[in-house]
């Protein structure tokens, strides 16, 4: 058992209890073996704290209410009106008033202390195993509305479904999106391409007769459909949520797709060897090829690179999983 650490701040504490978690307002983490949440009511250390211990569901004798004896200090600080406990069948809560100030008197982690022994004196112990179940295959502690629970990946599952990889307990490969990450880059970068041949092709067709604005209005269409139905999509399938990385990967590929078009574009205007061989040699006229204009178009061209890295970034934020613990 490690040494009571010497805390008296709550940057202190949290790193003492290797309060590694954070979810909403709660604060979580394993101590003693017990997971143990931590919710401060106004989220500063001057607020009161409220400490929840989880453990397997414990039969208490019917009918009986547990016998609860405490060692110093959590009976000074009940009388003296500063801790409040609660023990239920599988949750212990010890609410700590004016937070701050039992730290700075160093009262913090002896409660905790004193209510672990009370728990153990009911036969309540730290166990490794899953609280729901029993089992011991891939045990992890998780925090979920508010509460922390000691489950196993089979409960989760069975909890949510057989999704657990999307949920990011396991990390993921990423294998498929970096073999994914070309296709969509060509795909994404030829449809680009193609979309600024058609505006040429539909110019050319109509010269002076098309309205400057019902052409705008067919790009606005033509870049909203390339959003809706661009090979990201196919990112959408297989990135995993909770993973940033598959974020970076969609974002770059975005950032990557639109000049590459706009490059297949110009080649295609002004044939390959007009294009490439000037550039091989003058590698920075790659940035006159790649202006993105001014205008309506050059702006549209913008906001689309920075609406798809947007999206691109937050198709792959965690998602938040709500289990019942
Ligand atoms: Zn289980």
């Amino acid at each position: 058992m490690p040494a009571d650490p010497a805390v008296s701040t709550l940057d202190q504490f949290v790193r003492a209890l290797d309060l590694k978690g954070r979810r909403d307002h709660l604060l979580w983490g394993v101590w003693r073996g017990f997971p143990l949440g931590l919710t401060l009511t106004d989220g500063s250390a001057q607020s009161d704290a409220l400490f929840h211990l989880r453990y397997a569901e414990h039969a208490f004798a019917r009918g009986e209410e547990p016998k609860l004896e405490f060692a110093e200090p959590l009976p000074r600080l009940m009388d003296e009106g500063w801790a409040e406990v609660e023990i239920r069948d599988d949750l212990a809560w010890l609410t700590l008033k004016r937070f701050g100030d039992r730290l700075q008197r160093d009262e913090v982690v002896p409660a905790l202390d004193s209510l672990i022994g009370c728990l153990r004196s009911l036969g309540i112990e730290a166990v490794a195993t899953c609280h729901y179940c029993g089992g011991a295959e891939q045990v992890t502690t998780v925090a979920s509305k508010g509460r922390v629970g000691q489950i196993c990946a089979k409960c989760i599952e069975e909890q949510i479904g057989p999704d657990v990889n999307r949920l990011g307990f396991r990390a993921r490969s990423l294998a498929p999106l970096a073999l994914l990450a070309p296709l969509v880059l060509l795909l994404q970068s030829g449809l680009w391409g193609g979309i600024w041949i058609g505006v040429d092709w539909v110019f050319e067709k109509l010269g002076g007769s098309i309205h400057i604005h019902s052409l705008a209005a067919g790009f606005v269409v033509l870049v909203l459909a390339y959003l809706a139905a661009s090979p990201a999509f196919l990112f959408r399938l297989v990135a995993n949520r909770g993973n940033r990385r598959a974020g970076l990967l969609g974002a770059a590929c975005a950032l990557l797709a639109v000049p590459l078009g706009e490059l297949f574009h110009v080649v295609q205007q002004f044939g390959t060897y007009s294009v490439i061989g000037p550039v091989l040699k003058h590698p920075t006229l790659i940035f006159t090829v790649l202006n993105p204009g001014d205008g309506l178009f050059g702006i549209l061209k913008l906001l689309t690179i920075a609406g798809f890295i947007g999206m691109s970034v937050s198709w792959a934020k965690p998602k938040k999983i709500e289990l019942e613990l």
